[in-house]
């Protein structure tokens, strides 16, 4: 599914949070958001979602104007950097939790939850309960979770960010596989540069609710747009490409 962004403003208390952004998402492409910490990466992740309105500009779900659409009916996968599992499940029940509150019986669903499980290797853990797992782990059920109802867009908001760097790094290699099986549109945000430019097709540089430069993460490396970008970049994701 193509997302739209068109000409989207947002603002908290006068402030103004996001400033006219113009972002076009192609289908199945994984994109990172990434730019300092208050820079409105998360506030456009959950207008894209429909937890919050944009104050002004639209929101096109491939080719609909879905600014004024309802949460449920927009189709999206959300993942936060807390997890959010349900302790008192175990992982199977977890993952299977959106899809047998369609339908409990159906073949073809409990099917799907055991290639989740196994595209996110914890067979032998299905029966295990949240508290039992590793952060790493935790994340991986999470993101099961929110691929089990099929949705068109994924929204993965520092979905690492709890995680100390080593597994970070699994996980990013992880989920770059996983998106080549799954190529479903994702939108990823970070703080992190490295994190962004190893993962996504497209990285979205922000700065004080504005966009200072889309493009393919080697693109923007050779070719910054201005000199905030090279600064912000430039140590960080070096070791990338040299
Ligand atoms: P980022 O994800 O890039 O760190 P956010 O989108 O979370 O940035 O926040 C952008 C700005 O909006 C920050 O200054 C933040 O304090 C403010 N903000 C975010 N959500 C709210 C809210 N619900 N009420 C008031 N201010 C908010
Ligand atoms: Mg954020």
């Amino acid at each position: 599914m193509t997302i739209l962004i068109e000409n989207l403003s947002k603002n908290f208390n006068q402030n103004r949070v996001l400033n006219h952004i113009n972002l076009e998402i192609k289908t199945g492409s994984l994109v990172a958001l990434v730019g300092p910490s208050g820079s409105g990466k998360s506030t456009l992740l959950r207008i894209i979602a429909g937890f919050e309105k944009p104050d002004q500009g639209r929101i096109w779900l491939s080719g609909t104007n879905a600014t004024n659409i309802s949460i449920q009916k927009r189709d999206i996968g959300f993942v936060f950097q807390n997890y959010c599992l349900f302790n008192t499940m175990t992982v199977y029940e977890n993952i299977a939790f959106p899809v047998f509150l369609k339908n409990k019986k159906n073949p073809y669903l409990l099917n799907k939850i055991n290639n989740l499980l196994q595209l996110i290797r914890l067979e032998k853990f299905a029966a295990r309960y949240p508290t039992q797992l590793s952060g790493g782990q935790k994340q991986r059920v999470a993101l099961a979770r929110a691929l089990a109802k099929n949705p068109k867009i994924l929204l993965l908001d520092e979905p690492f960010g709890a995680l100390d760097i080593k597994v970070r790094k699994e996980l990013r290699i992880w989920l770059r596989r996983l998106h080549t099986e799954i190529p479903v549109t994702t939108v990823f945000v970070t703080h992190d540069q490295q994190e962004a430019f190893e993962v996504a097709d497209e990285v979205v540089i922000f700065k004080n609710g504005s966009i200072e430069q889309i493009g393919k993460p080697k693109d923007i490396f050779d070719y910054p747009a201005n000199n905030f970008v090279k600064n912000y970049i430039s140590k960080k994701v070096k070791n990338i490409y040299f």
